[in-house]
């Protein structure tokens, strides 16, 4: 899946607002105080992996015996949380805690009644251990968290549920899948069958699968109608069998109905705009089914280990078509107006890969090899699709020749999607699209040009890894998600040389860095359980640090050897499922150099963050030291961390060719290098192909900053952008001053590279706006002075001309909207003639400044069928300082109605950089806490996205607070997320930069 949600690359609105000239704490402090107020500081944050969980626990099983279980739950050195009346639901969960040590001695009577309550307990356990037919040994099975740690819970009709675990028992898996489908676009409903053939592999009484949202009608197995359970919370049907079922294979069918989902998730409807402005709805359903909601939409063993091929027919109306993973067979005439399409049987894969559409779509096509492929989107954007098709015929060869294992189906759609949240999903055969990431017009600019390559690239890297081969658990979702962000570089760089790729990805690497130097950052792969933690999972973690620590790994391989590695993984585990060990094993196997690449890479996936190296030299001995990079290190927990280093370095005897990177590889906290000659300087981590950062000692600063400013092409404009990057998160962190940064950003006058100047304005973008935000508004205007003289002479030469190439377009756009937002110079005046596409988003924001603007933009959103120009016009929108504006078009985006709701992260994300509309939009967000929820799921990259965006922002102690209060008040509605704790953390350390920081910027700046 591609998680972007197409935010702008870099869109700063910064323009200064004078209508809050108070301190913009607006916070509603009379609010009652929440039940359960969370600070990190005083509570130790449990990673989640080591919460026991025996959620769902109805509300009614609490009543009567709440007092023994909870007395029984202590003892077994659980206790009970959230267990206010209102807190308490199906989905509360207990959470293991801290045995505290201070608690008085027991009485007798209480010892007497607890070792009896243990005893029954544990005679219970052991029951409920020997009643289950999981077979422990099997590969995958869960040996743990199955039984012995939890009970039962009861099922809808009040009955035990047999099963007492969110993985399912592996004791039976399926074959076969033939699905059966008439959606009614009418009534948004659809009538579904799944008849299922299972193998029995280990005896068993039970067989527990998959269903949600769904009214089940009627089930037999093997031919004989069968009683079956629901537990909701978890998702889970069952059926119980009075004998062991033996080994075999046996049928299990499933008549039921559901309706169509109104969110993004499971089989859903999708309405769109057509050119007259008039809304036309019913025309489309769609699936998107990962991770977990094929469940959704048939009965299934919805995991991505229970592998199973899958025959689907689909009835629908005859003035539809419909797709699916395989191309259609047969069509067969049901009278009344309806038609049935069979899709021929799919090859082996995951549920989460099954799709289905049915729409009144136009298609091109053309033949790769033995593949058609074919591109699909409503009638209206017929003029738009040839640019999808052209380069996904491209990549696919590259893919085909790249991997040395031809794409297996004779069919790949790419299919634009009216309504769609993710970038794109990579269902195995049909891919589903944002109309934003497939579609490209005629006067769309190279940049445009870029975004869809990459998610196409992206999108049919994922054919092979993750449909191919694909993670055996969510935990390793880096697998799917790293590999297929970094293939998406590797292919355009070689396919598509003009597009600049480099360059954005370094960008992405940087972002990375960013991000897991955080210390509620996870490690790539790491445990997960729940729904929640599953959705977390998509995050920039498992995609770009996935795709930096592969990098990484290729630069250090020799030539070929990693092409060859991954051609030998793909061969060995094609439909079937892997772990990250395999991987790394098939690379060990072709490394001539002896590199254990398991040993190296294993330090990269199972430690969270990255490693500061420091660099101290004393005449030709380097001493190189290692530490776990946090940006707050007061509450971290791993210190002792020990990355394999493959560290590189040129100096000024060699500094810009590829022949001139030496390596040396850092295992240990402390390591020394000894040179063969003196230098002037030394740069490490050649080009940031590796993923840590670096500091040098105050002499090691000195003489590359000396280097910068005599001749910056002594280094390579990636090692440029690659210091500007460290030495402001050595500042963040408080490793070096703010006056040392300044004394690097010396040279920038310079600079006329698009990856060192973007970095920089990236960086000076976000203190100005830290400053803004606190109304400094005389360091905020001093800001934009050293901004204006350090880029004013760059901002002067840029034209407004067409502009063809990629690298330009991106300088140029960032200067030209940081000019804009600043007002710097004038350079800003709405034109009516013609913008070349790459500077529309500029040129919008300042329009939409007016009314008479504003109109006029929305007017041209709601007719504009050309999906780049019109996401343009939505951030431009967003952009406005207008209040009645703002909450405005919050609320249609929101509800949908003039605005998709699809955008609403991207109108959260614009609002929120300007002054006017960050507070108004964190308030919306609290305020409209449940209806988000309903749209967008718990944990998802949707939500991370929105409360970031809402909350990075703020620097004082009051919006502290507020976050704290608002996020410990959601409970199992998102207290618990991962994210929540990254804004809570990012707040923290915008405080602390602003105390460290704000007296001395005042002589600094
Ligand atoms: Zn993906």
């Amino acid at each position: 899946m591609d998680k972007t949600l197409v935010l702008a690359p870099q869109p700063r609105n910064m323009i200064e607002n004078s209508m809050f000239e108070e301190e913009p704490d607006v916070v509603d402090l009379a609010k009652e105080s929440p039940s359960y107020p969370i600070d990190t500081d005083d509570v130790v944050y449990e990673p989640r992996s080591s919460r026991l969980l025996v959620r769902g626990l109805g509300e009614n099983d609490l009543d009567e015996d709440e007092e023994d279980y909870e007395s029984s739950a202590r003892l077994l050195g659980m206790s009970f949380m959230n267990r206010s009346s209102n807190q308490r639901s199906a989905a509360s969960s207990y959470i293991r805690q801290h045995y505290s040590g201070s608690c008085s001695m027991p009485s007798t009577k209480t010892m007497v009644v607890g070792v009896v309550v243990l005893v029954l307990v544990a005679s219970m356990l052991m029951v409920l251990y020997f009643l289950l037919g999981c077979n422990f040994t099997t590969a995958g099975c869960q040996k743990t968290n199955s039984t012995m740690d939890s009970i039962y819970p009861n099922s809808t009709n009040g009955e035990l549920f047999p099963w007492a675990d969110l993985r399912l028992p592996c004791s039976v898996h399926p074959v076969h899948y033939n699905i059966t489908l008439h959606p009614d676009l009418t009534i948004m409903t659809f009538q579904g069958s799944v008849s299922i053939l299972v193998q029995v592999l280990n005896e068993t009484k039970n067989i527990v699968l998959h269903s949600s949202d769904m009214n089940i009608i009627k089930a037999t197995f093997d031919g004989k109608e069968v009683h079956f359970l629901e537990y909701k919370p978890w998702q889970q049907i069952a059926f119980k069998f009075p004998e062991d079922l033996k080994k075999g294979q046996y049928v299990l069918n499933i008549t039921y109905t559901a309706n169509l989902s109104s969110s993004y998730d499971g089989f859903y409807n999708s309405s769109y705009v057509d050119t007259n402005g008039i809304k036309r709805y019913l025309v489309l359903a769609a699936t998107q089914f990962e991770p977990l909601a094929a469940r959704k939409a048939f009965p299934c063993f919805d995991e991505p280990a229970f592998k199973s091929t899958f025959t689907i027919k689909m009835t629908r109306e005859s003035k539809y078509i419909s797709l699916s993973n395989m191309p259609k067979v047969i069509t067969t005439d049901l009278k009344n107006g309806l038609e049935e399409d069979e899709f021929e049987k799919s090859v082996n894969m995951s549920t989460y890969l099954v799709a289905f559409i049915v729409a009144d779509f136009i298609s091109v096509s053309k033949n790769v090899s033995k593949t058609k492929v074919s591109v699909y989107a409503v009638p209206d954007k017929k003029e738009q699709v040839q640019y999808a098709l052209d380069t996904a015929c491209k990549l696919l060869e590259f893919y085909n020749s790249f991997f040395k294992n031809e794409y297996p189906l004779s069919k790949l759609d790419l299919v634009a999607i009216p309504d769609f949240l993710a970038g794109a999903m990579e269902n195995w055969g049909l891919i589903t699209f944002r109309e934003t990431t497939l579609l490209v017009g005629s006067n769309s600019s190279a940049i445009d040009k870029q975004l869809v390559t990459s998610v196409i690239a992206h999108e049919l890297a994922h054919q092979w890894f993750g449909n191919l081969v694909t993670m055996q658990w969510w935990n390793d979702l880096w697998l799917n998600e790293g590999f297929a962000t970094y293939m998406q570089y590797i292919s355009i760089e070689s396919v598509f040389p003009g597009l600049d790729i480099d360059t954005e990805f370094l960008n992405v690497r940087f972002k990375a860095l960013a991000k897991d130097a955080l210390n509620s950052s996870h490690p790539v792969s790491t445990v997960v359980s729940t729904p929640e933690q599953v959705e977390e999972m998509f995050d920039s973690v498992s995609y770009e640090k996935g795709a930096s620590i592969l990098l990484m790994l290729n630069a250090t391989l020799t030539d070929g050897e990693f092409q060859k590695g991954v051609t030998q993984y793909l061969q060995k585990y094609k439909l079937s499922n892997t772990k990250s060990e395999n991987l790394w094993n098939s690379l060990s196997q072709v490394s001539k150099q002896n590199l254990s690449v398991s040993e190296m890479m294993n330090t990269w996936t199972v430690h969270k963050g990255f490693p500061l190296v420091t660099v101290k030299r004393s005449g030709t001995q380097v001493t190189l030291t290692q530490e776990h990079f946090l940006l707050n290190a007061e509450n971290s927990t791993d210190d002792s961390s020990l990355w394999h280093i493959p560290l590189t370095y040129v100096s000024d005897k060699c500094s810009v060719l590829s022949s001139c990177k030496q390596v040396f590889h850092l295992k240990e906290k402390t390591a020394t290098l000894k040179l063969p000659d003196q230098v002037k300087w030394l740069k490490f981590n050649v080009r940031s192909d590796g993923f840590y950062i670096v500091h040098y000692d105050e002499e090691g600063w000195k003489d590359l900053i000396g280097a910068l400013k005599e001749d910056m092409n002594v280094l390579s404009c990636k090692d440029r952008a690659a210091l500007i990057n460290n030495i402001f998160a050595l500042s963040r962190s408080g490793k070096v001053s703010f006056r040392q940064v300044l004394n690097l950003m010396d040279y920038i006058r310079n600079e006329n590279e698009t990856a060192p100047v973007t970095e920089a304005l990236f960086q000076l973008g976000q203190i100005y706006r830290l400053l803004d935000k606190r109304s400094e508004l005389d360091l905020a205007s001093r800001m934009t002075s050293y901004i204006e003289d350090h880029f004013g002479s760059l901002m002067e030469n840029q034209s407004w001309d067409l502009e063809t190439s990629v690298s330009k377009m991106t300088l140029r756009s960032a200067l030209l909207e940081m000019a804009c937002s600043l007002n710097i110079r004038n350079f800003c005046v709405v034109i009516d003639s013609w913008i070349p596409s790459d500077l529309m988003r500029t040129v919008f924001k300042v329009a939409a400044q007016t009314d008479e603007g504003w109109g006029k933009l929305l007017d041209m959103y709601k007719h504009s069928i050309n999906d780049p120009e019109k996401h343009k016009t939505l951030e431009a929108l967003a952009s406005t300082q207008d209040v009645w504006k703002i909450i405005w078009i919050l609320q249609k985006s929101l509800d949908g109605s003039e605005i998709q709701t699809q955008e609403f992260p991207l109108v959260i994300n614009t609002i929120c950089k300007s002054f006017a509309g960050y507070l108004y939009a964190w308030d919306f967000v609290k305020e409209n806490w449940d209806k988000i929820t309903q749209k967008f799921s718990v944990g998802s990259f949707a939500i991370q996205s929105i409360i970031m965006s809402a909350t990075s922002q703020f620097s004082t102690k009051t919006h502290l607070v507020e976050a704290q209060n608002f996020f410990s008040s959601l409970g199992t509605k998102g207290s618990q997320m991962r994210i929540v704790q990254e804004a809570i953390e990012t707040i923290k350390l915008n405080m602390r930069w602003m105390e460290n920081n704000l007296n001395t910027l005042q002589s600094w700046l």
